[in-house]
């Protein structure tokens, strides 16, 4: 086997862990395929942890945050600029990694890099976020001040669907505030994780203080049960989600685990119906609707349900799907099993009785014949009782469902299992601030169908979408990655009272 970068088409790449800044040496038990979606070749073959692998990592890990916690925050900024532009001199070999083994398109591959690197510029200002405050003379003579530290050895488990920009959500901060990361990337698209590893490397990063360990549920569990790991912060399914906070909180760990979702987008009867239908085409099938702020469900308020249907099935119409290098609009899905699974899911909404207004299983993509193909679907007359509706399906799949009332798109929004985003088209200001008021969900999109926050707010959902009460990024990212401590401090002096056995209050 090659090294990534050197392969040629037929020659899969050993993809292993990266340990104390090393391609790891050591025994090398389970391995997985990594495929390349657009073709469905073996690009590559990834190590999977076990055990012996975890504990490696997380000593390593150990041993470099100790000393990395003492670094002075000017050199540790000094690390992040250069890291930043590390990132922005890579964008297109990060963004050409992404495609290959993902398969979205390389312009979302590119925009997903972007995001990502919003989050390193904001962790640039560390200097401005670690600062505590500071009170002076509280009681007579004594003053308190509050400072932030490391956690220590901090876990990121990411999904598939965003190999660089999901890292970058945690990644940056928690090496900004003094912690060693240990990074396990999804398996299915593991080599973004190692190019980022040789970046911040690059940029004068210790040895240790961010580790790629490879692997799935294994090295999960091995990670949520070392007790030489302070926080978990996961991205990925509700179910899995669910396990992993739970796991990782009985163990003691402070856990932030972001889950599923399914956003409604609800189109009121005064929208632009233009601008509704490009919105919820873009947000429905950009990255072959694998986004976990894609729009899967357009709530439709009487009476605009056929005309905005007849608007997103023209637009469809347009869309490309094929090879992400080809410039295509949308690519494959990320494995063979998961497209089954999606075209599964639009056979179970006929059988159910929904309206298939566009079938994409009948898509002709503009790649090769081995590749995961789906096209855009589009279901009319969906109702909540259909898997269609209830399911988080993470494919090109979306419904319409059709209400009579804004009480009725809102309620409907309510019921939902999840409660990551959701978004309202319409132009009566008082109506959409009604809607980002009541709605159940952590990010709220006006007339916007992705309401990603930027990197200085928090980004997460509530419900089933996020198991723990942290945030990624923002300040809540600060939070999470630091204790707060709170010193009381008297210099003595010549008057300093003598001996006391009372509680003490300000005097
Ligand atoms: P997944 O839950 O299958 O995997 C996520 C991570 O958990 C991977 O690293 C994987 O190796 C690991 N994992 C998988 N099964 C496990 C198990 N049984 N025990 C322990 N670890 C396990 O998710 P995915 O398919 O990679 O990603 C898609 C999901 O992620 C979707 O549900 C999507 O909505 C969600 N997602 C959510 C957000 C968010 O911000 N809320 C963002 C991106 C993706």
């Amino acid at each position: 086997m090659s090294e990534r970068g050197m392969e040629t088409r037929d020659t899969p790449v050993r993809i292993t862990h990266v340990v104390d800044g090393k391609p790891w040496t050591g025994k090398v038990g389970r391995t997985a395929d990594v495929h390349e979606p657009a073709t469905g070749r073996v690009t590559g073959v990834v190590d999977l942890a076990g055990t012996v692998e975890v504990a490696a990592a997380v000593d390593a890990a150990a041993r470099a945050a100790r000393e990395w916690g003492e670094v002075s925050l000017a050199r540790r900024t000094r690390v992040l600029f250069a890291f930043r532009e590390a990132v922005v001199a890579h964008r297109e070999e990060l963004a050409a990694v992404v495609t290959a083994e993902h398969g979205k398109v390389l312009s979302d591959a590119a925009g997903e890099v972007q995001r990502g690197l919003e989050v390193v510029e904001f962790a640039c200002g560390l200097g401005h976020l670690l600062k505590g405050s500071h009170s002076e003379n509280v009681s007579t003579d004594v003053d308190v001040h509050s400072i932030r530290q490391p956690l220590g050895v901090t876990a990121v488990i990411a999904p598939f669907n965003f190999p660089v920009m999901v890292p970058l959500w945690f990644v940056p901060v928690a090496i900004a505030c003094g912690n060693a990361v240990v990074l396990k990337p999804s398996e299915k698209v593991p080599s973004a994780a190692n190019l980022l590893a040789r970046l911040w490397s690059d940029a004068g990063l210790p040895d240790g203080v961010f580790t790629v360990l490879h692997g799935d549920r294994e090295a999960v569990d091995g990670l949520l049960d070392h007790p030489g790991v302070a926080s978990v912060s996961f991205v990925g399914s509700t179910p899995v989600a669910r396990y992993v906070y739970g796991r990782a909180t009985a163990a003691g760990k402070r856990v932030q685990a972001l889950g599923g979702a399914k956003n409604h987008m609800v189109v009121l009867p005064d929208a632009d119906l233009d601008a509704a239908a490009d919105a919820a085409v873009s947000a429905g099938f950009g990255s072959a609707g694998q986004r976990c702020m894609a729009i899967s469900v357009v709530v439709a308020v009487d009476p605009v349900g056929d005309d905005l249907v007849e608007r997103i099935r023209d637009r469809m119409a347009g869309i490309r799907t094929g090879d992400g290098r080809r410039g295509c609009d949308m690519g494959p899905l990320v494995t063979r099993e998961h497209r089954d699974r999606v075209a599964g899911y639009v056979a179970a909404g006929v059988a159910a009785g929904a309206t298939l207004v566009v079938d994409g299983r009948d898509v002709v993509p503009d790649g090769s014949a081995g590749g995961f193909w789906l096209g855009p679907t589009l279901f009319d007359h969906v109702t909540p009782d259909m898997p269609v509706y209830a399911d988080e399906i993470f494919g090109p799949v979306l419904s319409v469902v059709r209400v009579a009332s804004y009480d009725e798109a809102l309620a409907l929004v309510e019921a939902g299992e999840y409660g990551n985003g959701a978004a309202v088209f319409t132009n009566d200001g008082g109506a959409a601030r009604r809607f980002a008021r009541d709605v159940q969900v952590g990010m709220v999109g006006v007339n916007v169908p992705v309401p990603v926050p930027v990197p200085y707010y928090s980004f997460g959902g509530w419900k089933a979408s996020l198991f723990g009460d942290s945030h990624a990024h923002g300040v809540e990212g600060v939070h999470f990655f630091t204790r707060g401590k709170v010193v009381t401090t008297r210099w003595v002096q010549p008057s300093h009272g003598g001996v006391s056995l009372g509680f003490p209050t300000p005097t």
